[in-house]
């Protein structure tokens, strides 16, 4: 009998500013490309974000960093090496004008690796944006990969240390920090090591009732398809907690015409193929009965899918509580006024609303496209500064 494809148990996102190495580093340690157009689109499972998974392996007689490795023999003593776990790796893009599809990256990440280059001051605006959703998106456990080493000296790479250190310390985050070399594999080991000490698979508890956020939907059927051919529509993205087991029937909120919708799980899948149960960690796609015209093109992104009675309504009005990121962070003054624009990262969901009042540090916005929040929820805020979208504060649903 064929084995059943196996999840990955984790979510570890790639931040940090364009070109400073963080496609390189998913491809030095899980030997793919990140591609947002391979053979997973196909089963309904990747999302805009590019994405790859790696098995970690430990050599159980070498000492030290050198021990960890993504293959089944150790490369120092050609011993079989133990294996630890798969990961899932989420390559975020680096580019400003994708900064919602970062925040809803960040919502299905369990922990990231900051990649900062060697060679460019540090903090670049981008590393700074990344850092913040990070933060705002309750990620805790982060490690620091301080890439291009090769292409600076010893002085240069010092003070490059240092400033990462100092930045990290603005946000309150304190964590290690490996020089690494992407391109020539160099460190690989220091990292595995350091992921595997700093960023730990979330608990799978069988009794959390199941919520997962949904960061693509799709007609995965072909054009001219007979009618008693046609699958119905797929919702893919990660689970957060609890588990999704075939045949079982779920709630999808906001739904389809922002009305809750009741979902069949008919057939669960991931890249490697069909599973049974789906658990948090990696990416998952879910086979339903939905019509497949209400799924194509991420019509059904942002939305929740969980147990039957626990999800909340949409909601086309929210009250948040409002925190500016400092001016020094954000660049530009954060501060927002009545009447203005400003667009809300919730989960997976994106929405454009309007400042209808403010009282305080109290907002209240009027949505475009209903959204369904929790009370305490964080949500990030971006407003325009010219012609782009900047992060500039988080709220926190009242
Ligand atoms: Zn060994």
């Amino acid at each position: 009998m064929k084995k059943e494809p196996e999840q990955a148990e984790v979510n570890i996102g790639l931040i940090g500013h364009v070109d400073h190495g963080k496609t390189s580093i998913t491809h030095a340690l899980s030997g793919k490309w990140t591609d947002t157009h391979s053979e997973e689109l196909k089963r309904g499972i990747s999302i805009r974000l590019g994405y790859a998974d790696a098995v970690f392996y430990k050599c159980p007689t070498c000492k030290g960093a050198e021990a960890y490795t993504t293959k089944e023999t150790c490369p120092s003593c050609g011993k079989k090496a133990k294996k630890l776990r798969k990961v899932s790796f989420v390559d975020a893009p680096g580019h400003e004008t994708l900064m919602t599809t970062m925040l809803s990256g960040a919502a299905l990440m369990h922990g990231a690796i900051l990649v900062i280059a060697a060679n460019e001051f540090c903090p670049q605006p981008r590393t700074k944006e990344h850092l913040m959703a990070l933060k705002l998106s309750g990620i805790k456990n982060i490690i620091v990969a301080q890439n291009k080493i090769d292409l600076v000296d010893k002085k240069k790479a010092m003070e490059n240390y240092n400033q990462i250190e100092n930045f990290l310390k603005e946000f309150d985050y304190t964590t290690e920090i490996i020089p690494t070399a992407a391109h020539f594999g160099t460190n690989m080991d220091l990292l595995i090591e350091a992921i595997e000490k700093h960023i730990p698979s979330p608990k799978v508890d069988s009794k959390d009732a199941v919520k997962m956020y949904v960061a693509r939907s799709f007609d995965i059927n072909k054009p001219g398809s007979k009618p008693k051919e046609l699958v119905g529509g797929v919702l893919g993205g990660t689970i957060i907690q609890g588990k999704i087991k075939e045949g079982d029937t779920l709630e999808l909120s906001p739904g389809i015409n922002n009305q809750k919708t009741k979902i069949k799980a008919t057939e669960l899948n991931i890249a490697e193929g069909k599973i049974k149960e789906a658990t948090p960690g990696g990416l998952i796609s879910i086979r339903t009965l939905l019509d497949p015209n209400l799924t194509k093109n991420d019509q059904m992104k942002g939305n929740i899918i969980g147990k039957i009675g626990t999800l909340a309504e949409a909601t086309a009005e929210i009250k948040m509580k409002i925190n500016y990121f400092k001016r020094e962070i954000t660049d530009i003054n954060p501060e927002v006024r009545q009447d203005e624009t400003i667009v809300l990262s919730v989960g997976t969901a994106t929405t454009i609303g309007n400042i209808i009042s403010i009282k305080k540090d109290e907002l209240e916005v009027a949505l475009k496209v209903p959204i369904t929040v929790e009370k305490n929820q964080n949500v990030a805020v971006s407003k325009k500064d010219g012609t782009r979208w900047r992060l500039i504060a988080y709220g926190t649903i009242q």
